[in-house]
């Protein structure tokens, strides 16, 4: 199964939670890339921000679409899909539509991302529960 998750409030709400999920999917021979709205330009994120995950940078074009003709880049004419199975994503709207936001409300989100990075950091670890 190929799981797509998101990075904006969804894996950044709780990084160690979706790496254990990423390496139970693994376990399971799944796999999870991240699959953001993202610009890998403007907003490209460090490996060690996404626990080394593979990220496919939408650049605001429909994740569904950027997926299948775009997401290998290095596999060729022929190799270019990685079509999910399963969408964790906070914006569904946003896995089969573009995005609609201006370039000056992209402008205030980048300078706001930092904080707001923070402050979905709210997830305290608590102790473990057995499942
Ligand atoms: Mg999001």
């Amino acid at each position: 199964m190929k799981i797509a998750l998101d990075y904006d409030k969804c894996f950044n709400l709780d990084q160690s939670f979706w790496t254990e999920v990423a390496e139970l999917a693994r376990f399971y021979d799944h796999e999870v890339r991240i699959v953001t709205a993202r610009s890998p330009v403007d907003d490209a994120l460090d490996s060690s921000r996404v626990s080394n995950l593979p990220v496919i940078y939408c650049d605001g074009i429909a994740k569904r679409f950027f997926c299948h003709w775009f997401a290998d880049r290095t596999g060729g004419v022929n190799n270019r899909s990685w079509d999910p199975d399963v969408w964790i994503d906070d914006k569904p709207e946003g896995v089969g539509a573009n995005s609609n936001a201006t370039k000056e409300v992209l402008e205030k989100w980048r300078a706001s991302t930092t904080l707001a990075t923070v402050s979905y950091c709210r997830y305290k670890k608590g102790p473990r529960r057995s499942l």
